[in-house]
């Protein structure tokens, strides 16, 4: 599994480009490809993004350049549309209506249904992307005013978005109906933030207020907040369960709820399923280090570390001649071999996506001495890929959908291995029935209602292919 993408926007705050690019960096988990923000001074709009991570997009002086007290950022991975510039968000466009931006966590599921339509009666699109779509809903609609042309615009889009858009006066923020992905609400004295998640309130000492419900809109201008239902939110809602095993940051409180408390109570409902007798729990970090405290709490096995993490990989290019056998795993993590020489431990890990990178990281450990391996992880075995906004191989590439759990543990070399069970994680957040958990049961919140209404623009449910275009 791999990261989505991080939307950032703040109304009525001078400095906005500054304050904008600090909470992208608290959001820089969410997508590592591209980066980018777009001020208003009430006048003009002033845009910069690239290529990177936030720290090597932005400089000071860009970010004097970029004037004016109403923003919106973005820190892209790519569901849809290759990763190419021209696909780096937030996306801007010149309209009937002037100057709109749009930065988009998600992915739309009709998106290539709606372009192909749009594309046959003339309409020229710059990018891959199925941000870009709204847009060209919004500059096609009829209705009178801005809000309702984005209403109307996101009515007829399916999937999942969290969005905010930017015009020279003001921030609209927009969660769809089913509530797939968080945006999170803040305020920073008189400003309004948006982000989403609410680490990007912290580092600027902001306050978070309350999260954009599904189906809701807001409007902040400097100087009026104003919300619309504009659809009825879904029942039951499809939250992101993923967003609490392994996306969000375990500082941020997403869906209401503080993500390492969920992540601590995966953690020991996991050790309560599966316990084993072994000498220590260590953890693969990061995102899996407070299970890993989890389960070590409830079993009253030590927590160790065992694996240190390099932080510092970014992008690496080595010529196969010169790397080692297995280098991409070995850049990553060390094993600590004092910790692990001759002891029995427990290794907690979010999830096994294609099992590949697991089984490196098994040897690894056994080659720093440790004497039995049993693997837990904090997710069910994921057998269905993501239409939601989350890049996952296609479902035949996922372990788990060709091999049994006991084939999987015979494939890793392990003494034991077991995942959390659905209800098992289901246990672990409120309102249980309010999530998504497709990825592990197949069981698609959305597209049989897009199919229905002849707008399939993924094959979801059985064939695997990406609702993307432009790839
Ligand atoms: Fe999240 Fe899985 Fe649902 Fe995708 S399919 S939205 S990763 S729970």
């Amino acid at each position: 599994m791999k990261e989505e993408c991080g939307v950032f926007g703040i109304v009525g705050s001078g400095g906005a480009a500054a304050l904008s690019y600090l909470g992208l960096y608290s959001l820089q988990h969410r997508g590592q490809e591209s980066s980018g923000i777009i001020t208003s001074d009430g006048e003009s709009m002033y845009e910069h993004k690239a290529m990177g991570l936030v720290s090597e997009v932005f400089t000071e002086e860009i970010l004097k350049g970029l004037k004016g007290d109403i923003a919106i950022g973005h820190n892209r991975y790519s569901t849809t549309g290759m990763s190419r510039l021209v696909n780096a968000q937030p996306f801007m466009v010149n309209c009937k209506i002037g100057k709109i931006a749009i930065a988009h966590n998600g992915n739309l599921i009709n998106a290539a249904f709606l372009r192909a339509g749009m594309e046959k009666k003339g309409s020229i699109f710059r990018s891959g992307m199925d941000s870009e779509v709204i847009l060209h809903l919004i500059a096609k609609s009829r209705k009178k005013n801005i809000t309702e042309m984005i209403i109307d615009a996101l009515r007829q889009v399916e999937g999942s978005y969290s969005a905010v858009f930017l015009l020279e006066d003001r921030v609209i923020a927009a969660r769809d109906p089913h509530g797939f992905r968080p945006l999170c609400i803040g305020k920073l004295d008189d400003s309004v933030v948006f982000a989403s998640e609410s680490c990007a309130f912290d580092i600027l000492e902001a306050e978070y207020t309350g999260e954009v419900a599904p189906g809701e809109i807001c409007i902040a201008t400097r100087d009026r907040f104003e919300s619309i239902q504009f659809s009825e939110p879904a029942d039951p809602l499809s939250k992101c369960i993923f967003e609490y095993i392994y996306f969000s940051r375990p500082d941020s409180r997403v869906f209401g709820e503080n993500v390492d408390k969920v992540r601590r109570k995966i953690g020991r409902r996991l050790s309560q399923e599966s316990p084993v007798d072994a000498d220590m729990v260590i953890s693969v970090p990061d995102s899996s280090n407070t299970i890993a405290l989890g389960y070590a709490n409830q079993s009253g096995i030590p927590f160790e570390l065992g694996l240190i993490r390099n932080h510092y990989v970014g992008r690496t290019f080595i010529q196969p001649e010169q790397a080692a056998r297995d280098w991409d795993i070995r850049i990553k993590f060390n094993p600590v071999r004092g910790v692990l020489e001759g002891r029995r431990i427990i290794v907690v890990d979010d999830s096994i996506v294609r099992g590949s990178t697991m089984k490196k990281l098994v040897a690894m450990l056994r080659g720093a001495g440790a004497s039995e391996i049993h693997l837990r992880i904090g997710s069910p075995l994921i057998t269905h890929s993501c239409y939601f906004g989350i890049d996952t191989p296609t479902t035949g590439e996922l372990i788990a959908s060709r091999y049994s759990l006991e084939e999987i543990r015979d494939f890793l070399e392990v003494e034991s291995l077991a995942y959390i069970s659905l209800e098992g994680l289901r246990s672990c957040v409120k309102e249980r029935e309010d999530y998504c958990v497709a990825c592990f049961s197949g069981d698609y919140p959305l597209c049989g209602e897009a199919v229905e209404r002849g707008e399939r623009g993924c094959q979801g449910c059985g064939g695997g292919n990406r609702s993307g275009f432009g790839e």
